[in-house]
């Protein structure tokens, strides 16, 4: 790796729905250089969902047993009982493999690691047009049940007050300009 890009990363963050997944993705495949970071959570494994790729899917005892172990970099009680974190050992796996870490996490975790980076961080935060948007489109996506539908909507206005503590804000409404936003901004990090 370019050694100015030594110690960098990536974070992704947005309210759930904001088409966040589909920008990581489209990042990865755009750019070698990064490398995605595979979190931990005790969630159920969606349809279509493998662990070991997604997540690594683990039980809420396994879990509890990292943190006093000490092994995340951050984690975060996403929704009530749901658990998800950042493996320090997966910062280093990739930074070791010449890779700029991108990580896709909650705009709580997302914020935490941008503090502890500073400048070595770009984090970048995704939303809709609207709430009434996000909506529609988690209905669309049709993974969530009607519950955790509601779940994640309710948590919308809160987790958007934390755009401010991020480097750079994508608003997902047409979704090729915003690959292509998004492209620009890692593009022109990995060259600083
Ligand atoms: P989902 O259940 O839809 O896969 O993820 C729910 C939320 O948890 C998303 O905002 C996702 O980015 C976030 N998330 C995934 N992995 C982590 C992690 O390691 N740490 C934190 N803080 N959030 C995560």
């Amino acid at each position: 790796m370019d050694s100015k890009n030594l110690d960098k990363l990536v974070i992704v963050s947005a309210p759930s729905g904001s088409g966040k997944t589909t920008i990581v993705n489209h990042l990865l495949k755009t750019f070698e250089q990064l490398g995605f970071s595979l979190s931990y959570t005790n969630r159920e494994i969606r349809k279509g969902e493998v662990d070991g790729v997604n997540y690594r899917f683990i039980s809420t005892q396994e879990f509890k047993k990292l943190i006093a172990d000490d092994m995340f970099l951050e984690w975060e009680e996403v929704y009530k009982n749901t658990f998800y974190g950042t493996p320090l050992s997966e910062i280093s796996r990739l930074q070791e493999a010449g890779k700029v870490p991108i990580l896709d996490i909650d705009v709580v975790g997302g914020s935490n690691v941008k503090k502890m980076f500073g400048d070595k961080a770009l984090a970048v935060f995704i939303k809709t047009p609207s709430i009434e948007v996000l909506e529609q489109r988690l209905r669309n996506r049709k993974t969530e049940t009607e519950e955790s539908i509601i779940k994640r909507v309710n948590k919308v206005s809160l987790e958007l007050e934390y755009e401010k503590y991020f480097d750079v804000t994508i608003i997902n409404d047409v979704l090729g300009d915003a690959l292509s936003e998004a492209e620009r901004i890692i593009k022109q990090f990995l060259n600083e």
